[in-house]
């Protein structure tokens, strides 16, 4: 290559390359909503969370302005507030912890597996226990399915039985992905997603959606989408917000779900080239066997302290890199003083200095991927 010639740049989620494949559909799609004018509550919201229901198998789903209200209005709904203590991984997304103390509630820091990055059940029992000590009830855990891998929902469910805990999955980067042959939604007792645009199933602006197979709760949920609107319109029964996912996003999503199945394939045959080409000279991510995941984010690790030369490297060559998370949650301000789990969160710490991820999505073609290779190839042997 000439030195002089900048390596043209490769996208790091691609976004454009999707908006072409599905074209004329979205634009008719949008067309349609701009035609009827219903921009709030159109048809398409109905007919959307019908193919969410059909795509995940689960009773019910509420769609709502953003992967944040969804777990939001979860924790309003179960009148999660003062003295309880709700659990999450520290190495996520800041979210998950966020929407737990915005609702007055604590969140309680639990380490992750150094395998999967998702929740560690040890950890979380250490965590129950830090919890009681400090005289706050335990009430919900919130597994995370980081990077588009689903967390350990089968161990997790036994000790949260055992607790008497609500278990709100946050599959706002694992939505697609599967656990034992199932597809996420319908694990523990609802599972809250994220339609941000890098997101696996991605809207074009801000969205969420809640899955659940309560009824109760289910209208719970759309009574707080709206203000906590009862019955009659104008005697609202609770607290609510305005959350909901407006038509435009909606009809944009039926669209995309319907070729969803063939991105995740594509993403699937993605990691696979990283796979093969990288596992002799970095450490890749690992799938847990009965897992399928969805690739949100393709993370390598590296020895601490070689990132930063790593990522200067492949920034030379064209190559885009991200750290998710160069602080897990109980490093970072806004959480400092919430509890973690007794024993610490070592594990959290170690990825927090050692990830970075690659360019990862469904239509990253082999030339581009080989060039990305070679660029990872040449940073750890320089
Ligand atoms: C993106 C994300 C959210 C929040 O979703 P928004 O739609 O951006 O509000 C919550 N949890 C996790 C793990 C996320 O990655």
């Amino acid at each position: 290559m000439n030195q002089h010639t900048p390596p043209q740049a490769i996208a790091f989620i691609d976004v454009v390359a999707q908006r072409r494949r599905l074209g004329q559909a979205i634009d008719d799609a949008v067309t349609r909503v701009l035609t009827h004018c219903q921009f709030l509550g159109g048809p398409e919201v109905t007919q959307f969370e019908a193919d969410l229901a059909a795509f995940t198998g689960a009773r019910h789903v509420v769609t709502c302005a953003s992967g944040t209200d969804a777990l939001l209005m979860l924790l309003m709904a179960k009148g999660f507030g003062p003295g309880d203590a709700v659990f999450c991984p520290s190495f996520t997304f800041c979210a998950t912890g966020e929407a737990v103390a915005l609702v007055g509630a604590t969140p309680v820091f639990v380490d992750v597996e150094d395998s999967t990055f998702n929740l560690d059940p040890a950890s979380l029992v250490r965590g129950i226990a830090t919890a009681q000590k400090l005289g706050l009830v335990p009430k919900a855990v919130i597994p995370v399915d980081l990077f588009g891998q689903s967390a350990d929902h089968d161990a997790i469910a036994a000790i949260a039985e055992a607790e008497g805990l609500f278990v709100l999955d946050d599959a706002a980067q694992g939505f697609g992905a599967s656990y034992k042959g199932r597809r996420l939604g319908t694990f523990g007792h609802a599972t809250a997603t994220s339609f941000f645009p890098a997101k696996p199933l991605g809207c074009y602006g801000d969205g969420g959606a809640i899955l659940t197979d309560d009824t109760e709760l289910a209208e719970t949920l759309r009574s707080i989408r709206v203000h906590g609107q009862g019955t009659d319109k104008y005697d609202n029964v609770r607290l609510g917000l305005t959350a909901r996912l407006d038509t435009i996003q909606a009809a944009v999503l039926i669209e995309k779900l319907k070729i969803f199945q063939d991105e995740i394939d594509a993403r699937n045959r993605v990691a696979k080239r990283y796979f093969d080409a990288l596992h002799n000279i970095v450490t890749v991510p690992r799938v847990a066997e009965g897992n399928v995941s969805v690739w949100a984010q393709y993370t390598i690790r590296l020895p601490r302290g070689e990132r930063d030369g790593f990522a200067t490297e492949l920034k030379a060559r064209g190559v885009p890199t991200a750290i998710y998370y160069p602080k897990s949650l109980h490093q970072q301000t806004a959480y400092k003083h919430y509890p973690v789990a007794e024993g610490g969160l070592a594990i959290s710490e170690q990825l927090s200095e050692e990830v970075i991820s690659l360019p990862m999505h469904a239509y990253l073609d082999a030339a581009t991927q080989d060039r990305v290779i070679q660029a990872v190839r040449d940073a750890v042997a320089s």
